[in-house]
């Protein structure tokens, strides 16, 4: 280490440090200091024990930046009449004119991006619906300013949210298919299970991918009814048309509700096919088997999927909606649900669904990371307070919501 370092609490908005520490890395022992260079982690060194000074206790664990894989952006802050009942509740009373509000999607999005900006992300991942005649006006574009706007800040992709029967409507399709084709979205996405023809809709979105090139982001199987399984036709379409590595399944609740060989096998397929499984934990608990005795908590299983090899994304999901009435957007707090509803205790696992599989900083990665100011994760976790995020070696937020 050659400059001497940066203490994380002198940092702020704009800074380019050379080296920042004391701080606490996952996997390392002690304090330790994180060197950047040209937008990279150089180096990270145990803070040095100069002769006759004590090290001075960190006050800030650096952690990998956030990438957040699940938002709905354009439905973010409309707020609800009522908590949610059930899913199609929810989807029943977003359809109605005051659960989408197209003159503020615009500001309404990129509060929720900045707000998650400050709690640590640096990526994040959009689903906007698109087409279905109960919604206002073409949502993408404005959705496509504010990508545009936070470019400098925050890595934006929006997926096309093709619900309601779009994907299997011709002329649907084919506006699909232009959009996708000059990079409006940089996914397809929809939600089968809620179409009137689900499998076509799901080999209709597959052939989307595979005509214009781009990755598939589905909402798959939130349902805990057994008799609506999609994915094992979804697993044969992304075999078939040799989508590997290209996919990602969102929400998979029904996996909570199935027999543990079955669900262990269709982890096997998603495994060798490369799909990454998105959870969401809170609306997951929220949406499901209200007033049910002895409810299912409708949370994919995380552990058995890690462990049979399935990557693993914690989402926020809803935010201030007909689907989730609570207004907080943090990573953090979708990792503390992950680790008490879903059991998700190692911390490598829990930091790597956080961060896009990122498990701690290492150097020769961008210097895409987020201080927060705790001890320890479980305190990170269940505090979550203030933090500092640094996108390519650059402060590009500071403080707390
Ligand atoms: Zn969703």
């Amino acid at each position: 280490m050659k400059e001497p370092s940066t203490h994380p609490q002198r940092l702020a908005e704009g800074d380019r440090p050379a080296a920042i520490g004391p701080v606490k890395v996952p996997e390392y022992p002690g304090p330790q200091v994180i060197s950047i260079r040209r937008g990279f982690i150089t180096e990270i060194q145990p803070f040095p024990d100069r002769l006759g000074r004590s090290v001075p206790e960190p006050s800030h664990l650096a952690m990998p930046s956030f990438a957040e894989p699940h938002l709905h952006p354009d439905r973010a802050y409309v707020g609800s009449p009522r908590p949610p009942r059930s899913l199609d509740d929810a989807i029943e009373v977003g359809a109605r004119p005051e659960g989408y509000i197209a003159d503020t999607a615009a500001e309404r999005a990129r509060r929720l991006f900045s707000t998650l900006l400050t709690n640590g992300a640096t990526r994040a991942r959009g689903h906007v619906g698109c087409y279905p005649e109960h919604v206002a006006g073409p949502r993408w574009k404005v959705m496509g300013e504010v990508r545009e706007q936070m470019k400098e800040v925050m890595e934006i992709e929006l997926v096309a949210f093709a619900v309601v029967d779009t994907l299997t409507d011709r002329e649907e399709t084919s506006r699909l298919h232009r959009d996708l084709s000059i990079g409006r979205y940089q996914l397809i996405g929809g939600s089968p299970n809620h179409d009137s023809r689900p499998r076509d809709s799901i080999s209709s979105m597959m052939e989307l991918a595979v005509r214009t090139g781009v990755e598939v982001d589905v909402h798959i199987d939130e349902t805990l009814d057994p008799a609506r399984l999609l994915m094992d036709f979804a697993l044969d379409e992304v075999e078939s048309r040799r989508l590997e590595g290209r996919v990602s399944f969102s929400h998979c609740c029904l996996l909570s509700a199935l027999p543990e060989q079955q669900t262990r096998s269709l982890a096997r397929r998603m495994a060798g096919l490369g799909i990454t499984v998105n959870c969401q934990p809170r609306t997951n608990l929220i949406l499901h088997e209200y007033r049910v005795h002895s409810p299912r908590r409708a949370l994919a299983p995380i552990n058995l999927l890690i462990d049979e090899g399935v990557h693993v994304r914690l989402g926020v999901d809803n935010v201030d909606d007909t689907f989730c009435p609570f207004p907080t957007a943090d990573t953090l707090e979708v990792g503390y649900l992950a680790r008490v509803a879903g059991h998700l205790y190692d911390d490598a696992r829990l930091i790597s669904s956080l961060s896009d599989g990122r498990s701690t900083l290492r150097s020769g990665e961008k210097a895409d990371l987020t201080l927060v100011e705790a001890n320890t994760l479980n305190e990170a976790l269940s505090i979550r307070p203030g933090r500092i995020t640094m996108r390519n070696g650059v402060v590009v937020a500071s403080g707390s919501n």
